[in-house]
Formats: C-alpha cells, sequence, structure tokens
C-alpha cells in the first residue's frame, strides 16, 4: 500500500471549515493535556476512547466529543477516520497512538490531517534510525559495542521490542554478558535471534533529565518547554532495599516508566541543552524533511563529566510532559504560567489558521 499523500492531507483540511476546527487524539499517553490545551485555546475537542478507559476523560472534562472504540487501534478504520474528518479534526499523534494505531497504518492508510512530520515517526521507532538522527547532528550518545567481546566497560543490554526497559540488563565483562544471557534464555524470556539484535550500549553513570522541546516551524525556533526524569519499576524500588538484601534477594531489574518526575537542571547546563535541541532540529531537517515539526524529547543521562548524553528520543510529544499540564519553570520565563504542551502545540495550529502556514505542520 503507497503512503498518505500529503496534497491529499491538504486537500481534506481545504475543505474543512476553519472556523469549526476540532482537536483530536486518542485516549491514553498525554491526550488530557493536549485536549485540556486545546480548549483553552478555543477549539472543539474529541477524543478516541477505548471502551472501558473513558472514566479520566469524563471525570476531567476535557473532550467535547466521544468516538469509542473496542480497541484502540480501530482509530484508523473507514469509519472512524470520516467520523473525524466530518468534526474537521486534527489529530495529535502520541506514544501510544503510534504504539496502538500501528505505525504503518498511520504512515499508509490514515488519511486524517495529522499535526506534526508523520514521516519522522518511524525515525525515533527504529534504533538505527534515531541513531543517525542523533550521530547526524554530532550530539553526543551512549558508545555502542558491536561485539559482546569487547566489552571493557559498564554496558547496558537492550532488546528490541524492550523499549520501557523490561529486561534489560547490565554488564562489565564478556563473561558477566554472557552468564546473563544464557540465564535469560533459561528462564525463557529471550530467544537466539533475540540476542543477535541485542543492542549493546555504554552504561552512563548519571542523573536522568527527559528534556522537552518544541519546534516551532512557522517561527523557526526551538524552544524549552520542560523536564522530568522517570520513576521506574523495578529498579526503583530496589534502591529503597539495603545491598546486602538486594544481594540476597536476587530480584531481576527492570525500567518500566511507571511515573515521572518534574525536575530542572543545573542553570550552567542549558547552554548544551539548547545546543542539542537546535542540532537535533538541523539533522531532521537534512535527513528527513521538513524535519522537527511540534513537541519532541531528548532522554538524557549528565555524568560527572557534566556531559548531557541523548540515549533516546521522541519525536513527537512524550509522556513526561504530563509532569507540566499547568506550566513549568520554563514555560513560566517564555509565556507567564499555564503553558503545557497540549496548549503550545494548539497555539501553533491556532497561529497557522489565522496568519497562513498550516501547509508546514500539518502533515
Ligand atoms: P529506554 O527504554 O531506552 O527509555 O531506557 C529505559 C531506562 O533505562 C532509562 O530511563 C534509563 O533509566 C536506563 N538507561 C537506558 N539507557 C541507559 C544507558 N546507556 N546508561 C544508563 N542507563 C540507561
Amino acid at each position: 500500500m503507497g503512503k498518505v499523500n500529503k496534497d491529499e492531507i491538504l486537500s481534506i483540511l481545504d475543505g474543512y471549515d476553519k472556523e469549526n476546527i476540532t482537536i483530536a487524539t486518542l485516549g491514553s499517553h498525554t491526550s488530557l493535556h493536549i485536549l485540556n490545551g486545546a480548549k483553552e485555546e478555543g477549539f472543539k475537542t474529541a477524543i478516541v476512547c477505548e471502551e472501558g478507559r473513558e472514566i479520566p476523560y469524563k471525570r476531567f472534562g476535557v473532550a467535547d466529543e466521544f468516538i469509542m472504540v473496542k480497541k484502540f487501534e480501530d482509530i484508523v478504520t473507514e469509519e472512524n477516520q470520516e467520523k473525524l474528518r466530518n468534526m474537521n479534526a486534527i489529530v495529535v499523534p502520541h506514544g501510544s497512538f503510534v504504539a496502538y494505531a500501528g505505525l504503518e497504518n498511520v504512515e499508509d492508510k490514515f488519511n486524517v490531517p495529522m499535526f506534526g512530520n508523520r514521516d519522522i515517526l518511524r525515525w525515533e521507532a527504529e534504533r538505527d534510525l534515531e541513531r543517525k538522527l542523533l550521530t547526524g547532528g554530532k550530539i553526543r550518545i551512549p558508545y555502542k559495542y558491536d561485539n559482546p567481546e569487547d566489552i571493557d566497560r559498564a554496558v547496558m543490554v537492550k532488546f528490541p521490542g524492550a523499549r520501557g526497559g523490561r529486561g534489560y540488563f547490565v554488564a562489565s565483562t564478556p563473561e558477566e554478558f554472557n552468564k546473563k544471557i544464557e540465564s535469560m534464555k533459561a528462564r525463557g524470556w529471550i530467544e537466539d535471534e533475540d540476542v543477535a539484535q541485542a543492542h549493546i550500549e555504554e552504561y552512563v553513570s548519571g542523573c536522568n533529565y527527559c528534556i522537552h522541546y518544541f519546534y516551532s516551524a512557522l517561527d523557526d525556533e526551538v524552544e524549552l518547554m520542560g523536564m522530568d526524569s522517570r520513576y521506574e519499576s523495578s529498579i526503583d524500588g530496589i534502591v529503597r532495599i539495603p545491598a546486602k538484601d538486594q544481594l540476597e534477594l536476587d530480584i531481576s531489574t527492570s525500567y518500566v516508566i511507571t511515573g515521572n518526575h518534574p525536575v530542572v537542571m543545573r542553570e550552567s547546563l542549558l547552554t548544551q541543552v539548547f545546543d542539542i535541541g537546535d542540532k537535533l532540529v538541523k539533522s531532521a531537517a537534512k535527513q528527513i524533511a521538513p524535519g522537527m515539526n511540534g513537541p519532541f524529547c531528548m532522554q538524557t543521562l549528565v555524568n560527572d563529566d557534566l556531559e548531557v548524553i541523548v540515549f533516546e528520543i521522541s519525536a513527537r510529544t512524550d509522556g513526561g510532559t504530563n509532569t507540566f499540564m499547568n506550566g513549568s519553570s520554563y514555560t513560566y520565563l517564555k509565556y507567564g504560567t499555564g503553558m503545557s504542551m497540549g496548549r503550545r502545540i494548539s497555539l501553533e495550529i491556532k497561529k497557522a489558521l489565522k496568519d497562513g502556514g498550516l501547509e508546514k505542520i500539518i502533515t
């Protein structure tokens, strides 16, 4: 099947009643502030909601319209796409939207105008492409090992499909790597083909900062919107157990995100923060035109040499933006109170509707 055609999307948008635009998204991930922010900017809102998951959206009153579906992926059925188009909907993608609707469906058959650059979603989903975006911008990333025999310091081992950290492990020698792999195979957690695809990278001993940016394609400016750090299970629970008990308990560690803390960085690091944000936007513009568009996030670790090292990126609104639904320390500096990522997206759409430039921000 061919890709969704941008000209077709723009002609659908042309036919929309511009006085009656609805901002829509899938009910999960960051939909609360996407829709709340849209309302604050005067838009109607709609949520595509899986049956049984409607309670938060009803209780918080963020959606004017509910499109109820049996399963999330039904957002791509012809019938639901038509409902969205009939509402003059612009859909805001987020992590769960891409995961549940399916990347291929979003690329090939979701014929509804979307905010952002549809083509960049694959670049954050595939580790090699993600690396290309980062190295193309000469951004410091963890050193990658092609061969487990070369392991000469602490490394983190990641498996495909294990995003969110389930099954990651740490090792410092080839022997330890092999031992842990054998034990995971024995438990049935991984197969030989997973081992062949294991991604081995330098373990960065540092503090976690996930940096949320907004790139305005209309103003050609990268804005710093907020930062969070992750609250991960079981690693953050394990550190509450005294070391001697940890050894006895033999609990396996995982890094599954369960929540986020808002955080700020020491001020002297902000020059690096803006620098890497600008570099990623330039790299994306070169490699996947028109490039970054709207929210993106760099997940980083800051070591004691005060290097900001990026281990992962999101090329759409990231879950950590939920830490600043009423604004962050950084949005306060630029906007005063109350600027969430969701509201910033709607502000951009509102500006394009008024002054032109929709074709730059809709895909
Ligand atoms: P990810 O699935 O890549 O988001 O990683 C999940 C978690 O693993 C992160 O939030 C970090 O706590 C940890 N992590 C990932 N990569 C590294 C690394 N290179 N060094 C140290 N910790 C890491």
